[in-house]
């Protein structure tokens, strides 16, 4: 069956409807663009139709975007010249979104026929760009529709035609953070940026559209007229000339050169604002085949995209009855606890928040009314939203309030006394089905459990902070966790709308096993005499949103401090961070705690604003004469944490090699350019991988030996999405 099918009325409309079957949203393959061409030839060629209205089959919605597992097949199906057989297809798509564009207009722009589009709903990337090449995009008032191009989220841009002509149609400048931020409009947002053009109600969507193509419009585009000038001003006019500096300069700022698609975007965009329109969708074609032969696009589509979704709709999950959550209990009102029952009861769960104090619980249940506060400020959320969230918290000290309860979230103090009596307690006013998860960020899962008589029902379900916004989950299972209460913390996250990974127990789990080295490697730099900005820069320029030192000043010298004694005391002999604790010891023992003392690696003004490095830092550790070059210190940083996301995955704290790259992108921000840390070994091959660890381990400490699998694997000429990729799989 075809997702398009056209029917001609009464009056000469031909209503061209997209429905792409067993799907509840629209998305374009290859096959789509065949239907569609030939469809608008008949509509084109046929004598009896005046006009033509584009829209979908979907109930609030036009198109979700592009099948993306398609430009995977698009290169693989190119056979030796992958790069020409993107070229040879992105030609044709534009050929066919320009006849739609030119309606049938000959040379001198006569004679066309109206193209409108007519969305429902949602229409996201080239659900977005084919209305982009219609004459008039119409879309019902439909408040949670998503309208946009978010392409670059995911290591792209928009490449069929949508970077082009939304910088013809608004000018670079309006154009810049629906392109290079990939930002998305509700429908009356979208029609006051400019994007669309009309909002109508969503009962007389199609009706209006069919009274516009019989209106005899002019549908030339302003491109297409004589003397056009792009809004704004194209690169060589004075104002456009700021725009252009600007945006480079914003863009390598933020981007530190880490995301080639941003910066193939803006090549785009630059070189076809100085050209004809159809040689600037040719050159949009050459840099966008240019970002899809990248490894990286391909990594970071992988991730981001496919493998993400996959871990969303439960590709780990146990095969268990639905465990959807109605009452959760959340003990502990602090700062991650108010962040639990806000998301929970966002999602629409019944919430008991308990604390020791009332006024501590009352405290955790205000944060979620100063949340709904600032949404409705931003028009994100009403004072009747407000209402029915705050209304589904009960914020109280009393645990019989937890009776009915199906699932209970402790985040109390870090301390295993204080989570046994509080587990046991739980565990006297809850049925006997309930799911205890423990928020822990440190302690072991299965010593924990012991406080329960069921440790088949005791899993770890770990958050970040700021909850609210952090959008993984990492679910530990402990020795004994059972495959229902794997299930129930899928289920939940599900709810909550974050994304899960399942791993299991073991120190620090997995993400905070990776993140601590990547923040000792920097402190230990420091040590060593490097100096502190190279260490922090050659992270950004990697990509991270923020340098090792100023991570351990965000989340506090106490703390890395607290966890350094807990580690050595556990480890003993074993314990191999002593440089590390030097540097943190002597930072604590100065009282330089981080920025929440406003003093750390950093110095701070009375309003918390980092200032620059603290002088005392290189006054005990001074500069070395001779700095490292930049590689060795990104190196080092890569390795640390690549490394360990290796070792996880050899002692099976990992199962599932999506996870592990999924889950340091979302968790702590590894270089998303990489796809994840194991996107990033296959980038570089494991016979080279190991070549470097070989050499790291023997200038910089066996910390970065390399790991048997890696190893085999280098031996093999293996990569680990070769080797693990398809099916979840242990070492
Ligand atoms: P917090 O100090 O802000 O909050 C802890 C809350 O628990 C306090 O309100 C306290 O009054 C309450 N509490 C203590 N003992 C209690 C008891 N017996 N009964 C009821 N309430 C009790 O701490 P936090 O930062 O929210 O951390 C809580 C947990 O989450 C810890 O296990 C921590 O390791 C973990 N965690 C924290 C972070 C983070 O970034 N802060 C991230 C992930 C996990």
């Amino acid at each position: 069956m075809t997702d398009f099918t056209m029917e001609k009325d009464a009056d000469g409309v031909a209503i061209i409807t997209w429905d792409t079957e067993g799907k509840s949203m629209n998305v374009m393959n290859q096959q789509g663009f065949i239907d569609l061409d030939a469809l608008i030839d008949d509509a084109l060629s046929d004598d009896a139709v005046k006009g033509i209205v584009i829209t979908s089959g979907k109930e609030g919605s036009f198109a979700g975007g592009m099948d993306l597992n398609i430009i995977a097949k698009m290169k693989e199906s190119a056979g030796d010249n992958p790069a020409q057989g993107l070229m040879d297809g992105l030609m044709q798509t534009h050929a066919v979104l320009r006849k739609i564009e030119r309606g049938g207009m000959d040379e001198r722009n006569k004679g066309g026929k109206p193209i409108a589009a007519a969305l429902p709903g949602t229409a996201l990337g080239i659900g977005f760009e084919i209305p982009l090449a219609c004459h008039r995009i119409f879309a019902a008032d439909n408040p949670k529709a998503k309208i946009g191009l978010p392409e670059i989220m995911v290591g792209i841009f928009p490449g069929m035609g949508g970077t082009t002509r939304l910088v013809r149609k608004m000018g670079a400048m309006a154009a810049s953070p629906f392109l290079l931020e990939g930002k998305l409009r509700d429908p009356k947002k979208a029609k006051q940026a400019g994007l669309i053009d009309e909002v109508v109600p969503a009962d007389e969507l199609l009706e209006r559209a069919r009274e516009w193509v019989l209106s005899e419009p002019d549908i030339v585009k302003p491109w297409d007229e004589k003397g056009y000038k792009m809004p704004g001003g194209a690169p060589y006019h004075p104002t456009g000339f700021m725009t252009f500096v600007g945006a480079s300069a914003m863009v390598n700022g933020k981007t530190q050169g880490a995301f080639p698609a941003a910066k193939a975007l803006l090549s785009a965009v630059y070189e076809g604002a100085l050209v004809p329109f159809d040689t600037a969708l040719k050159i949009e074609a050459r840099w966008f085949t240019n970002i899809l032969m990248n490894p990286s696009s391909s990594a970071m589509i992988r991730s981001l995209f496919i493998n993400k979704e996959a871990l969303e709709k439960g590709a780990n999950r146990p095969d268990a009855p639905d465990q959807r959550v109605k009452k959760i209990g959340v003990i502990g009102a602090g700062m991650m606890g108010a962040g639990i029952a806000l998301v929970s009861a966002m999602a629409g769960m019944e919430v008991v928040l308990i604390d020791q104090k009332q006024e501590a619980a009352d405290r955790g249940k205000s944060y979620t009314a100063d949340y709904m506060d600032k949404g409705i400020k931003r028009g994100k959320a009403t004072e009747q939203k407000k209402a029915e969230t705050l209304d589904r918290i009960t914020a109280t000290t009393v645990y019989s309030a937890l009776a009915g309860a199906d699932l209970v979230i402790e985040a109390v103090f870090e301390d295993a006394g204080v989570k046994a009596e509080v587990t046991k307690e739980v565990l006297q006013h809850v049925g006997d089905d309930c799911i205890f998860a423990t928020n822990t960020s440190t302690l072991p899962i299965t010593e924990l459990a012991k406080a329960s008589d069921n440790p088949e029902q005791f899993i770890g379900i770990h958050f970040f902070s700021p909850v609210e916004k952090m959008m993984l989950v990492e679910i530990i299972k402990g020795r004994e966790t059972g495959p229902r209460a794997v299930a129930k913390a899928l289920d939940y996250v599900r709810q909550i709308r974050k994304t899960p990974i399942v791993v299991n127990d073991a120190r620090f789990f997995y993400c905070n096993r990776c993140i601590i080295p990547y923040l000792n490697e920097g402190m230990r730099m420091v040590a060593e005499g490097v100096a502190p900005a190279l260490i922090d820069n050659a992270a950004r320029q990697l990509g991270f949103p923020v340098g090792p030192l100023q991570l351990v000043d965000e989340t506090s010298i106490e703390l890395g401090a607290k966890i350094a004694r807990a580690t050595k005391a556990a480890m003993g002999d074993d314990y191999a961070d002593a440089d590390v604790d030097e540097v943190i010891f002597w930072m604590e023992g100065e009282g330089r705690l981080g920025r929440k003392a406003g003093k750390g690696f950093f110095e701070y003004d009375e309003k918390g604003k980092r200032l620059g490095y603290w002088d005392g830092l290189s006054a005990k550790y001074p500069l070395a004469k001779e700095q490292p070059d930049l590689a060795t210190v990104q190196h080092r940083l890569m390795f640390v944490q690549a490394l360990e996301a290796v070792r996880a995955l050899e002692e099976g704290v990992l199962e599932d090699i999506r996870e592990g790259d999924v889950g340091a992108i979302l968790a702590w921000g590894f270089a998303p350019w990489t796809g994840g840390p194991f996107s990033w070994l296959d980038m570089l091959g494991a016979p080279y991988a190991a070549e470097r660890c070989d050499a790291l381990a023997e200038a910089f400490g066996p910390r970065f030996a390399t790991p048997a699998l890696l190893r085999e694997m280098a031996q093999k000429g293996q990569g680990f999405y070769a080797r693990f990729g398809q099916e979840p799989a242990a070492a």
